[in-house]
């Protein structure tokens, strides 16, 4: 198998790094991985993970929630129903970004499809990509979403979308760079893209460290920053135009952390610090757990 290492920073073409931390792969493996930060940027990057087409070994976990259905253990119960609600609130997210009640929608990443599901089923035309099979025929059972396996992202027709998403996706991707370039080339003209990531700059991040659940190192390979995701988004000519808080990942990611700490009275400490972190960041998005960034083409 060959290892992924990044030599080259992606955001700004930086090649000189330095150590961040080393963190536990606390979800599948029990595996350390260090994540190292561009000296220019600041951008952080896990290294030594494996390629694309190996790095699936560390997804097979039944604890892996975005991609199964199961309410067991508090932790999912409570992100079930939050699901639910931030459904209805991402919709809503998209339609006011875009101006448009209905339009053609692509979601990369799209999991087990519960989120096309809710675009399609309030009128919009959908297109989803997953990497995984098990996620998609998910999709197709449950809500008859004939989701396209990743690679047939760089098949899609230029400019014929209006909005892209990627819920909690873009980390994931290896080929970030090549990513972007692509959804510059699918959006029309007034087109916008919606990436949702973990913050790294985050209030929660700088408390807990190396046990910080955002990490999720290997799965997750970039760690941004605002400044780095503007900047991202400025080398692929997207203008950043507006940023939005996830306010109940402040809640799940503190909990989860507090978890992988041994804390006693984990779920306890994770709302307390929960709801410290989402007070802190009502008036500074910046400082959110996770971040919503909604882009436009500028050119
Ligand atoms: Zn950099």
């Amino acid at each position: 198998m060959s290892k992924f290492n990044v030599q080259q920073c992606p955001v700004c073409d930086g090649k000189a790094f330095s150590p961040f931390l080393t963190c536990t792969d606390f979800f599948v493996s029990g595996e350390q991985f260090s994540i190292k930060q561009c000296n220019s940027c600041g951008f952080k990057i896990t290294e030594n993970i494996e390629d694309e087409d190996n790095i699936g070994a560390y997804y097979q976990s039944e604890n892996y929630i975005s991609h199964s259905n199961t309410s067991k253990g508090v932790v999912n119960s409570i992100y079930h129903a939050v699901r639910k609600y931030m459904l209805g609130r991402k919709r809503i997210l998209v339609e006011k970004a875009t101006s448009l009640k209905t339009g053609q929608i692509l979601d990369v990443g799209t999991g087990t499809g519960f989120f096309l599901n809710e675009m399609k089923q309030n009128g919009w035309q959908v297109t989803g990509t997953e990497k995984s099979s098990d996620a998609r025929d998910f999709a197709k059972k449950e809500f008859n979403l004939d989701n396209l396996p990743s690679e047939k992202l760089f098949t899609l027709k230029d400019k014929s979308f209006d909005v892209i998403t990627l819920w909690h996706v873009l980390e994931h991707i290896h080929l970030i760079n090549e990513n972007m370039e692509t959804f510059h080339r699918l959006l029309k003209e007034k087109g916008k893209l919606i990436i949702a990531v973990p913050n790294h700059s985050s209030t929660d991040a700088k408390h807990y460290k190396e046990f910080w659940a955002a990490y999720d190192v290997p799965r997750h390979i970039w760690h941004f920053a605002p400044k780095q995701m503007k900047q991202l988004g400025e080398i692929h000519g997207f203008k950043l135009s507006s940023l939005h808080t996830m306010p109940f990942d402040s809640f799940y990611v503190a909990m989860l952390s507090e978890k992988y700490k041994k804390s006693k009275l984990a779920l306890f400490k994770g709302i307390s610090y929960g709801k410290l972190s989402w007070l802190n960041s009502i008036f500074h998005p910046a400082k959110c757990s996770s971040v919503i960034y909604v882009f436009e083409r500028s050119n």
